[in-house]
């Protein structure tokens, strides 16, 4: 079974992140859709409220699962059976950044292989970052959010 991790943090889940996952079910026999939960980090939403949105968004997707997990990537592959970890690319800065995480990941992982999706034109310009941004600014962000999440 071909068991593929899309890690993130998600916060929030955007429309480029559907997308991504969409683009991806054809490919998997079972996405798990997982939120990184990094103590060091402060996100915008909490992750309750991160979990919920995902779930509402894939709620008619059966391959496609909700989780969330501390600690690396890898061993969070491993622990559930995925040999896959799906990650998105729209620009050169994250082809650098995704290019070492996949090669550590395949070390530490066990010869766990990244697989990319080039971002379609018409979402690579949408980011979680932009997103916070315009909802600090207090901006309308509905454009960029899947229309499960209602702010
Ligand atoms: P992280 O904090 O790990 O970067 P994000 O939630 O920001 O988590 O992104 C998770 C994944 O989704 C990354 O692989 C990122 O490249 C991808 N991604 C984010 N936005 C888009 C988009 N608009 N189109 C395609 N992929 C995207």
């Amino acid at each position: 079974m071909k068991i593929a991790v899309f890690p993130g943090s998600f916060d929030p889940i955007t429309k480029g992140h559907v997308d991504l996952v969409k683009r991806a079910i054809p490919l998997f026999d079972k996405i798990i859709v997982a939120i990184g939960v990094n103590s060091q980090k402060s996100y915008l939403f909490d992750l309750e409220q991160r979990v919920e949105w995902l779930e509402k968004v894939f709620a008619n997707y059966p391959t496609v699962e909700v989780s969330y997990f501390e600690k690396l990537t890898a061993r969070y592959c491993n622990s559930v059976g995925a040999r896959y970890i799906l990650r998105g690319l729209r620009n050169a800065s994250d082809f650098d950044y995704e290019k070492t995480i996949s090669q550590l990941n395949n070390i530490i992982g066990d010869g766990i292989e990244t697989v990319f999706l080039i971002a379609q034109p018409g979402f690579s310009h949408i980011s979680s970052t932009i997103v916070r941004e315009i909802i600090k600014g207090e901006g309308d962000a509905s454009p960029f959010l899947p229309e499960e999440i209602d702010l």
